[in-house]
């Protein structure tokens, strides 16, 4: 099922009694999510991810703008009658009930016509659980669960009715690190095998990166890039999603443009043919940077981290607005690591410029 936010906003009276700013969580989303997709909803805490979801479900209404479901707007259509499965991060599973009753509750709850044979239910239910894989588990209650097996539950309590759209606010942040990397492939095999449209809320950048068909970067409350993972790492269209994505973060410095070179301190980095001149912000990503004694960006040399595949050279530049920069270059090359400084080229491709005021990238 097709999802299409035309202009969609919410807004929040301020909570502050004295001095009630409104906060404007959600601001004229304007997009589409693909059928049968799983996209992501990337973006730091408090910009508007869980708002988005929750306009979605139907458990916000939107200040203004309309959602459809394919071609039905469903904008004022209550939470029940969307056709959606919802995952929170706290699993809020029934305690009381077993793994096999908390799934076929939404079942049980049907009414009129959609009602269902008990022995319907039960098919659907094992059906979920199988899924997810704990059909070995339907008669132990949730505080007999692991936090992976609980958000498994959730899962396929969500999954029951098999919804036209599954919801999923940040599912993996209870989880500890290890079961989070497995229970986040399996979210990606479940949504390959029933190619329900998903929804999948993070503000873990590696975690979207990872499972995702298309993300969705938000900031304050604001839409900032739409794409594949790795075209949007690739090719970012500011500052912030450049610094955003990616693992180690970018490199970023304060450059200039003097008569299209691009500099930075005293390093003449690069061409940038049609740039006018000016302060820019320069974003290197730590794979961008090639060894070489000769090389246009010289660094102070702090340490070498030797990783097994990678070495990391940790360096400092005056220009710099990390406190160290990161450049990760193969364990093949040999590093000098008695000398002061180091020198590298650049790979133009992992090179960004970004406007000094408006942070926009600069294109050349
Ligand atoms: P996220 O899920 O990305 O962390 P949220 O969607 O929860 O962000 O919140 C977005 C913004 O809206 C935040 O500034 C938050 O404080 C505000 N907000 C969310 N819910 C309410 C509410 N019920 N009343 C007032 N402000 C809210
Ligand atoms: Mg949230």
């Amino acid at each position: 099922m097709e999802v299409v936010l035309k202009n969609l906003t919410k807004k929040f009276p301020g909570r502050d009694k004295k001095n009630p700013v409104e906060v404007i969580a959600v601001n004229n989303f304007d997009f589409t999510i693909p059928d049968g997709k799983l996209v992501g909803l990337l973006g730091p805490s408090g910009c508007g991810k869980s708002t988005t979801l929750n306009l979605i479900s139907g458990l916000e209404k939107p200040t203004s703008g309309q959602i459809f479901f394919g071609d039905d707007d469903v904008t004022k259509l209550p939470p029940e009658n969307r056709g959606i499965g919802l995952v929170f991060q706290n699993y809020a599973l029934y305690p009381h009930l077993t793994v096999r009753q908390n799934i076929l509750f939404p079942l049980e709850n049907l009414k009129g016509k959609e009602k269902l044979s008990k022995q319907v239910m039960e098919e659907k239910a094992l059906e979920a659980a199988r899924l997810v894989q704990i059909e070995e588990l339907m008669e132990r209650r949730p505080s007999e669960l692991s936090g992976g097996q609980q958000q498994r539950v959730a899962i396929a309590r969500a999954l029951v009715k098999m919804p036209k759209v599954l919801l999923l606010d940040e599912p993996l942040s209870n989880l500890d690190a290890r079961l989070r990397l497995q229970t986040r492939e399996e979210i990606r095999r479940i949504q390959n095998e029933t190619k329900i449209t998903t929804i999948f809320v993070t503000h873990d950048q590696e975690e979207a990166m990872s499972i995702c068909d298309l993300m969705i970067v938000m900031k304050a409350g604001v839409v900032h890039q739409i794409g594949k993972p790795q075209d949007i790492y690739d090719d970012p269209k500011n500052l912030f999603v450049a610094k955003f994505l990616g693992t180690p973060a970018i490199n970023v410095f304060e450059g200039e443009v003097k008569s299209g070179k691009l500099y930075i301190g005293d390093d003449c980095i690069m061409d940038a043919p049609g740039v006018k001149d000016g302060k820019v912000y320069t974003g290197i990503r730590p794979e961008g940077f090639k060894l070489n004694e000769t090389g246009c960006l010289k660094l102070k040399l702090s340490r070498v981290e030797v990783m097994g595949r990678d070495v990391s050279i940790i360096g400092t530049k005056e220009e710099s607005l990390n406190d160290n920069i990161r450049a990760i270059i193969s364990s093949d090359n040999l590093v000098d690591t008695r000398k002061d400084t180091v020198a590298f080229d650049l790979n133009p491709k992992k090179v960004f410029v970004f406007d000094y005021e408006t942070e926009e990238r600069i294109r050349f």
